[in-house]
């Protein structure tokens, strides 16, 4: 598979060349030049795999020819054998017509670890061939960086930096880091927002200086969800369901609490391979810059407000841009166009097409605290589930989508809901144990930096640290 970018200009690279590259140079988003689509026959054929067998054949396609078959099973095998759930990501059932797709069974309890394990499984085996090493910066506000920690820990040949703001995660998020001790793991805590840490990492992304001092082990990645990679490994899962389900013959529905529109985006793509499914819900809570771009076409940036559910209490979505590009006949200078004036204005209108293209699929909905809560507490009174507040959005958006009775409605369910228990109590009186395997979090020994929100302070870590363990 070859992948090309969003914004029209950049060449276009393999599977690895994506996966090593994050961004393309000229700002946009690598997408597949085209998508692979599997007939009825096909998808019928992979009811009752395992979890790790499916992975590879909606996979196999798009890592083609820089992957073998037999390589990306061992891949998948290592990465879905950490998980803590045999199913991988199972199925439950709420009601007649909901359903609830547990994601949380990786090492570090959020979805993210689907495509984490897997991204630290690529990184090793393309860097082992080229010889070559990784430096990984990033900046997080709590599940992103757990989950890219523990994908990478303990791998030769990268170095991952996490910086996190001080004081401004929860004691599990910060904790689920900090207590990797792997020496490839160097984790700080800068004073300042998280908005001050990510603007440091965007910055050394930039710094000449930096890159000469480290040389050829200055390959920063992203490994937010703009890497295709990420997107692939989540594509896996809406097969899994909807073929429990009664995919092929039957259609699906599908409930996405959504944040920076990777895993929502992923259901597209499964639509696109041929995956029969009714349609995308789109979760927002009251950060709802996507339910109004959907419902109204007004694509423009608030600021932030704070909420329960903090994966999602994001302003600016960046793999919208994907399905933009490909709503507007993938015209790349026109999308180029389209986000220089969103970058210079924070605001943009739809096209028609992008809005038409888009409404075929998806729908949306904001939620606000209290629909939130009273969904955890819908949950656990008439199914006996505790879910997570980032689930309850999912949820409540899934009972008010009126989507006929007779398609079963999945709402991914993104985070245990230990991770934000304080929440979760308030909402139910219940307050969710974290399961057996990370139940002596609090007594396990924390290793991190302190650092003052100062560039200079925190680029000269970098590059003495990398520079001692490469
Ligand atoms: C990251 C995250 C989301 C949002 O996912 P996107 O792919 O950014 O839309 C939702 N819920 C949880 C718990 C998350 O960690």
């Amino acid at each position: 598979m070859e992948y090309i970018s969003t914004r029209g200009s950049a060449g276009a690279l393999d599977f690895e060349g994506v996966t090593l590259a994050g961004l393309a140079p000229d700002g946009g988003l690598y997408v597949p030049r085209d998508y692979p689509r599997f007939s009825e026959a096909e998808i019928a054929a992979m009811r009752g795999l395992p979890y790790a067998e499916l992975a590879v054949r909606v996979m196999l396609p798009f890592v083609t020819p820089s992957l073998s078959e037999d390589e990306l099973r061992k891949l998948c095998q290592q990465a879905y054998g950490r998980f803590s759930h045999e199913a991988v990501t199972p199925l439950k059932q709420f009601d007649q017509q909901h359903w609830l797709l547990e994601l949380f069974h990786g090492p570090t309890l959020a979805f993210k670890d689907v495509a984490l394990q897997l991204l630290g499984g690529l990184f090793e085996h393309f860097l082992a061939k080229n010889h070559d090493h990784l430096t990984i910066v990033g900046a997080t506000s709590g599940d992103t960086g757990s989950a890219a920690i523990d994908g990478v820990a303990g791998r030769d040949r990268i170095d991952i930096f996490m910086l996190h703001p001080k004081g401004r995660v929860s004691d599990v998020q910060r904790r689920q880091m900090t207590t990797v001790l792997s020496p490839n793991v160097h984790n700080i805590a800068i004073e300042g927002s998280f908005d001050d840490a990510q603007a440091m990492v965007k910055r050394m992304f930039n710094d000449a200086a930096i890159a000469s001092s480290l040389g050829g082990r200055f390959r920063i990645t992203a490994v937010n969800s703009i890497n295709w990679a990420r997107l692939m490994a989540q594509v896996v899962y809406y097969f899994a369901a909807a073929l429990q389900l009664g995919a092929p013959e039957r259609k699906v529905a599908f409930s996405v609490p959504t944040g920076n529109f990777g895993d929502v985006f992923a259901g597209y793509v499964a639509s696109r391979m041929g995956l029969p499914i009714e349609q995308l819900i789109v979760a927002t809570n009251v950060n709802d810059i996507l339910h109004r771009a959907l419902s109204s076409g007004d694509y423009s940036a608030g600021t932030v407000t704070e909420t329960a559910a903090p994966s999602m209490d994001i302003q600016v979505s960046s793999n919208f841009e994907r399905l933009l590009f490909d709503m507007g006949g993938r015209d790349g200078a026109a999308m180029a166009a389209q986000m220089r004036g969103f970058e210079a204005s924070k605001a943009m209108q739809l096209t028609n097409a992008q809005r038409e293209g888009a409404s075929a699929l998806f729908t949306s909905a904001r939620c606000d605290a209290d629909e939130m809560n009273r969904a955890m507490a819908w949950a656990k009174d008439h199914c006996g589930e505790v879910i997570d507040p980032h689930t309850a959005i999912g949820l409540h958006a899934a009972r008010h989508a009126g989507i006929d009775p007779a398609v079963p409605v999945v709402t991914l369910a993104t985070a245990h809901p230990a991770k934000f228990r304080d929440a979760v109590e308030r909402a139910t009186g219940q307050r969710p144990p974290l399961p057996a395997r990370m139940g002596d979090l609090f007594e396990r020994e924390e290793s991190f930096t302190e650092l003052p929100g100062d560039y200079d302070a925190v680029a000269a870590y970098v590059t003495s640290h990398a520079t001692e363990s490469a």
